[in-house]
């Protein structure tokens, strides 16, 4: 952790109830299928430490991530693994985590040691988890991922033909789930949704009965016909908009508030930042704030991003630098601008979500990109 409020250019605050409420929420929503969470990248850059246990302790038992490494700092926090053999039997109710990216030849040992499920993501995948369970001389668990029209990972159809001719090749695989991964979720009235759903039911034809798993967070807001047994939630769990076309229903998680480092006041014609790509129309008053590109505040926002001062907007004026950004305070009272304030550049006022489309993005990024030199703190009440 960095620095203290004191001391930090900027302070992001990390709302662990509200995670714990959206993952309730959607849990809910979705019962009787099973709600996981997917806390790859960090937990979507929030703090997989600190959101990880949180939701396990509000019930959470299956977690996805992308990496085998991400698997490896999960399984650790969440307990340390059972060992082999007592690693790959359901005999203690320890967590299950789904490596997405899937099994990185080579690799099989370290899966197995942290009791990680590889999604596996291709034929050769499946015969590279099935040689490790031969030699382990027990079944391993895995799910498989088919494609239905992303075009990335997951069998393609004519893998998913192959293993269905040829049964055997799943021998020593403990089939506990069946993936596919929506390409348009957040636009409801996709054809695309629809099409996938009819391919994945088709797919799931094919393969050895285990929990069917189809839906992200926009997926889940397509209804009930998407949840199959196991949903996976990412975003929406740190307060992203499911729906492109909607407000969101889930509640707010992040909030970042910046201090401001200088006040001064330009005549009119004067130029502010790199590239002087603002001209003060009139006299104006500019608020330096501490916070960069380098911070993950995106250069995209130069001339667009918009902060708040209590319950004032004040717009970024001039291009976003590594570690500064400048505001037009003009119409504020001198009085609640001083150095040594904070300025809200995602919060209450500015959604996360809001942000995202200032800055030409969505809020996945903004969250992933939330820099390492923000002051973290974690607000959890005791329950
Ligand atoms: C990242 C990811 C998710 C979570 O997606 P959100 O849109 O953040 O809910 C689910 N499934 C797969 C395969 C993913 O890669």
């Amino acid at each position: 952790m960095i620095g203290t409020v004191r001391t930090a250019g900027a302070v992001l605050t990390i709302d662990l109830d509200a995670i714990v409420d959206n993952w309730r929420m959607l849990r809910a929503q979705v019962a009787p299928a099973e709600c996981a969470a997917v806390v790859k990248a960090d937990a979507y850059g929030l703090g997989v430490a600190e959101v990880a246990p949180a939701l396990t302790q509000t019930g959470c038992r299956t977690f996805f991530v992308a990496t085998i490494d991400e698997g490896i700092t999960l399984r650790s926090l969440l307990g340390p693994a059972p060992s082999i053999p007592e690693a790959v039997s359901d005999a203690d109710d320890a967590a299950s985590i789904y490596v997405l990216n899937g099994l990185i030849a080579g690799c099989e040992d370290d899966l197995i040691a942290n009791r990680l499920q590889p999604v596996l993501n291709s034929l050769g995948e499946i015969d590279a988890w099935t040689a490790a369970a031969r030699r382990l001389g027990q079944p391993l668990p895995a799910a498989i991922h088919v494609d239905t029209g992303m075009s990335r990972l997951g069998l393609p159809a004519g893998e998913l033909a192959a293993v269905a001719a040829a049964p055997d090749r799943l021998s020593g695989l403990r089939l506990t789930a069946v993936l596919s991964h929506l390409a348009c979720a957040d636009e409801v009235a996709h054809p695309l949704n629809a099409g996938q759903l009819v391919r994945f039911r088709e797919a799931l034809t094919r393969l050895p009965p285990a929990r069917a798993s189809l839906a992200n967070s926009s997926g889940i807001f397509l209804g009930p016909a998407y949840h199959g047994q196991l949903v996976r939630p990412g975003v929406a769990l740190y307060g992203g908009s499911p729906r492109a076309d909607q407000a969101s229903p889930m509640r707010s998680v992040v909030r970042l508030d910046a201090r401001i480092l200088q006040v001064r006041e330009i005549d009119e014609g004067i130029s502010v930042g790199y590239g002087a790509t603002h001209q003060s129309a009139r006299r104006e008053r500019i608020a330096t704030v501490a916070v960069g590109y380098a911070d993950g505040y995106l250069r995209s926002l130069s001339n667009r991003g918009t902060g708040y001062i209590g319950n004032r907007l004040v717009p970024l004026v001039g291009r976003v630098s590594m570690d500064l950004i400048t505001f037009d305070v003009s119409d504020l009272p001198e009085d609640e601008v001083r150095p040594g304030r904070p300025i809200e550049l995602i919060g209450p006022h500015l959604p996360v979500d809001s942000v995202a489309h200032n800055a030409g993005t969505i809020a996945y990024e903004i969250l992933t990109a939330l820099g390492a030199r923000y002051h973290r703190v974690y607000a959890r009440s005791d329950r």
